[in-house]
């Protein structure tokens, strides 16, 4: 079986090593025996929400975001499209909040989201939550590891749940004990270290997810 990958925005959005995601995705995937394809997808590109079985949109500084964001614009439709057609997407950090409704970057400017995912993003004024973090999530007994380094502060609506609750770190906000999202297929966190290289369960059941998404198709 034919695995393929859209890497978005992965020439603008590889903050901490993110790119280490798209190689765990790669590795375990050709240990099931998948052939993995990746394809990266850019600034002016089209996204054919028909054409891959995984999304992955990494991590930036608000410069690049603020890039990002106007061009996400032109693809907003077919993102929202792939996603409520229950698509598997993994979002980090920028990426995570690029999803969701907006982004108030550091200087106070709004960076627009795509709304694909009910959440926001505010700033915080002179600080960032930095630091090794833990989470469990409670829905499959599993924990999960990593390094945060955001200055955002991320809300969850009614209709999201969160990848995990908080252990040990800030996590989304530093107040609700939520981190990350989990909407449809797609799994979102302010995760580096990377995310998936040092939680190899996750990684298995992102490409799990989207084997049983293609066998229905
Ligand atoms: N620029 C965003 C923030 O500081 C995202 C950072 C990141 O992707 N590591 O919140």
């Amino acid at each position: 079986m034919k695995l393929t990958i859209c890497h978005l925005y992965g020439n603008l959005m590889n903050t901490y090593g993110d790119n280490g995601n798209l190689l765990m995705l790669q590795h375990r995937g050709k240990k099931m025996g998948l052939d993995v394809e990746t394809v990266l997808v850019s600034i002016g590109d089209k996204f054919e929400p028909n054409q891959y079985d995984i999304v992955f949109f990494g991590g930036g500084q608000d410069y690049e975001q603020s890039i990002v964001s106007q061009d996400l614009q032109t693809k907003k439709e077919d993102l929202t499209h792939y996603i409520e057609n229950n698509g598997v997407v993994l979002g980090i950090c920028g990426g995570f909040q690029l999803l969701g409704h907006y982004y108030i970057n550091a200087a106070g400017q709004r960076l627009e989201g795509i709304g694909a995912i009910d959440y926001y993003t505010l700033n915080q004024v002179n600080n960032r939550y930095i630091g090794d973090i833990e989470i469990h999530n409670d829905d499959v007994n599993e924990t999960y590891l990593g390094y945060e380094n955001h200055n955002g502060r991320t809300f969850l609506g009614p209709t999201v749940a969160p990848l995990g609750r908080v252990v040990n770190g800030f996590g989304n906000n530093n107040e609700d004990k939520t981190e990350g999202a989990r909407y449809k297929n797609v799994f979102c966190s302010y995760f580096h270290g990377p995310l998936l290289v040092r939680n190899q369960h996750l990684a298995d059941r992102i490409i799990q997810t989207a084997i049983k998404r293609k066998d229905r198709q």
